[in-house]
């Protein structure tokens, strides 16, 4: 709270910076700068879809948000809320039916009045029964009166007591003829937000308690049992759903149904229940829906409600990533000064500290000249740089603190890679020196943040069928398979031997969860050449890139993370794309340990990898073959 109440004096001392005029040199610390009131305002990187929920909203259209976790989707269904129209904001209650109880009747009324109402009932409820009970003690004590009077006693203790159950068992009745308030507003609040993500069908469409006590004057009234759902408490407003197709299809199929009616009625949602026997009135819902996924959410959707979700409003793609141009890295500044300004609790960052956060939002973008748009990942740097700053009782977080929180704030799939790699170093199955014929030192990137060196190894073996056969082990994808068959052709090419004789064995190590892409050719390729020729490998090199059929290097994603792990593991030499050189933002503890070298030909990587004595010739041989063109060989 100290510190709040800090960054207010300062507030009061001299005008804050407007994102416009956000430079750096500017900044002293974060609270120097002026975030924006409005939600919609503090969303970044995401211009299309601001722009879609500003129409959206003015339109009261529904909206599909599709894009990777973490960059606004439920924020800007928040901001939704905020931007639609609060004139016409409901309460809805519901009322006993006397003609027959199972359909509570509905009624609407102006957001503010719902309380009013339930609250007028209760205190009529109450004066009549004070009235009544008034009465009845008249009688009782005219009754006992007459008996003391007349020496009748019993009769008149058996004549009160009947009277006193009288009153008993009406009361309840009495107070069973309040309304019960289902969906309440505040009057000056906005648009009302639910997020109904995961929820079961009757947290989404409502629901009727079950009644133990179905009868016997203590029965809990119907309309009283009646609980209102998501899509009633979002009447008017914002429904969020985020992961929408993990929604059974029932849910799926009511949630249309209630989207075209724009009313809902409540029943018990589990079928041997008491509940299911009543059924209200049509309740209210008119929300706008929003619904987000990633992009299998969209196959997982019932096609009819994503068609009325198309056909009756917008579907946007959210950005992983935004260039780094000057404009948005203004907005980059102004985020960390909101989420700082939004926790509440971490002291300001000072220029020092945002300039760090902005590189690891590089290093995270994995693309060059971008800043990642994973906020809310960056969020969670910015508040473990804070928690630090506040464990050492420092006023302001410094690059230090943020530094500190990188290396605590790491992704599960980044702490298993460095076991794994400590492991397989104890076992040996990481070599990173000396030479061996058909293995090579690959990389990969496991889950999103986080490299691992991956070897492979080759074998060749004079065929036993008709014709050669390559094979490929370690839970190969698609796309990997693939790239295996381009890799046969350019090591027809280099060796300029006939593989129809021999079967090809290549095998990726420790790949537990597969292998995905295409990035580990010119390791396959290295490894097969080598095998095949006899030439050792050098392992301390390490090498990450795919390939065209030509024997073009070709560029590959989380380079970042693959020389880091490289590094890590003990490699000294790692072959790169040239055309990734520039997404290249290791960390600097790293800079010193590892040599990058980029390359563009295969024949460039196969001069570093394989060890010199041994092939010189062999380097001779491919370089007069690369200088032949494809066309020139097939002719030959
Ligand atoms: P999603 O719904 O896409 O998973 P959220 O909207 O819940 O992501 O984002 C989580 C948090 O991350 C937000 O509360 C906000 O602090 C931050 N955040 C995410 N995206 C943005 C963005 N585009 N602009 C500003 N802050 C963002």
């Amino acid at each position: 709270a100290d510190n709040n109440e800090a960054a207010d004096n300062e507030e009061n001392k001299k005008p804050l910076l407007k994102l416009d005029e956000l430079e750096l040199d500017k900044i002293e610390t974060s609270s120097d700068i002026e975030v924006p009131k409005r939600l919609i305002d503090q969303v970044i990187g995401q211009e299309h879809a601001v722009e879609v929920i500003k129409k959206a909203a003015t339109q009261r259209r529904h909206v599909m948000m599709i894009g990777t976790p973490g960059t606004g989707k439920s924020m800007l269904a928040k901001a939704m809320a905020e931007l639609l129209p609060k004139e016409d904001m409901q309460d809805i209650l519901v009322y006993p039916n006397s003609d027959d109880s199972n359909t509570p009747i509905i009624r609407t009324v102006k957001a503010g009045r719902g309380k009013e109402i339930v609250s007028a009932h209760k205190i009529e409820a109450r004066k009549r029964a004070q009235t009544r009970n008034t009465l009845i003690m008249i009688l009782i004590f005219g009754i006992m009166g007459y008996a003391i009077i007349t020496g009748q006693l019993l009769m008149g203790i058996i004549g009160a007591a009947f009277i006193f159950m009288a009153l008993q068992y009406s009361r309840p009745k009495e107070e069973a003829m309040v309304p019960k308030l289902l969906v309440s507003n505040e009057k000056d609040s906005h648009a009302p937000y639910l997020d109904g993500t995961g929820s079961h069908a009757g947290a989404l469409l409502g629901d009727v308690r079950h009644d133990p006590f179905q009868s016997g004057g203590l029965e809990t009234p119907a309309h009283d049992r009646v609980e209102a759902g998501a899509i009633h408490k979002a009447n008017k407003g914002v429904l969020f759903i985020d992961e929408i197709n993990t929604l059974t299809p029932h849910s799926q199929q009511n949630l249309l149904t209630a989207l075209q009616e724009g009313e809902f009625s409540i029943t018990g949602q589990s079928e041997r229940s008491s509940g299911a026997m009543v059924k209200t009135e049509p309740v209210p819902c008119r929300f706008v829906m929003i619904a987000a996924g990633n992009l299998d959410a969209m196959e997982g959707m019932h096609p009819a409600l994503r068609s009325r979700i198309r056909g009756y409003g917008y579907e946007v793609y959210m950005q992983d990533t935004m260039p780094d141009t000057e404009e948005n890295q203004k907005k980059f500044i102004m985020f960390v000064a909101q989420e700082i300004k939004n926790d509440n609790k971490i002291p300001p960052f000072d220029r020092g500290a945002i300039e760090e956060i902005m590189r690891e939002a590089r290093r995270r973008s994995n693309r060059k000249g971008h800043l990642t748009l994973k906020l809310r990942d960056m969020g969670g740097l910015i508040r473990v740089a804070g928690d630090m700053a506040r464990q050492d009782g420092s006023e302001v977080t410094t690059t230090d603190h943020v530094l500190k929180a990188k290396s605590i704030a790491r992704s599960v799939e980044d702490q298993i890679s460095d076991e794994y790699t400590k492991r397989s170093r104890e076992y040996e199955l990481t070599v990173v020196s000396g030479a061996q014929i058909g293995r090579v030192n690959g990389l990969a990137v496991v889950g999103a943040d986080s490299g691992q060196v991956l070897p492979i190894m080759a074998e060749v073996t004079p065929t036993q069928g008709a014709t050669g056969n390559i094979v490929a082990t370690g839970l190969l994808k698609e796309i990997a398979k693939e790239s295996i068959i381009n890799v046969s052709a350019i090591v027809k090419k280099f060796t300029g031997k006939d593989i129809k004789n021999m079967d090809i064995h290549i095998q990726f190590i420790g790949t537990y969860s597969g292998v995905e892409g295409d990035s580990a050719s010119i390791s396959v390729t290295t490894a097969v050449i080598s095998a095949i020729e006899g030439i050792p490998v050098r392992q301390d090199v390490a090498m990450t890139g795919s390939l065209s059929v030509r024997g073009n290097v070709l560029p590959i994603g989380g380079v970042t993370y693959k020389i880091e792990a490289a590094a890590k593991a003990g490699i000294k030499t790692i072959i790169i794309p040239q055309s990734n050189l520039d997404d290249v933002l290791i960390e600097d503890r790293y800079k010193d340990l590892v040599e990058i070298i980029p390359v563009t030909k295969i024949e460039e990587v196969l001069e570093i990898a394989l060890v010199p004595e041994k092939r010189d010739d062999f380097v001779e041989k491919l370089k007069n073959l690369a200088k032949l063109n494809p066309g020139e060989l097939i002719e030959k």
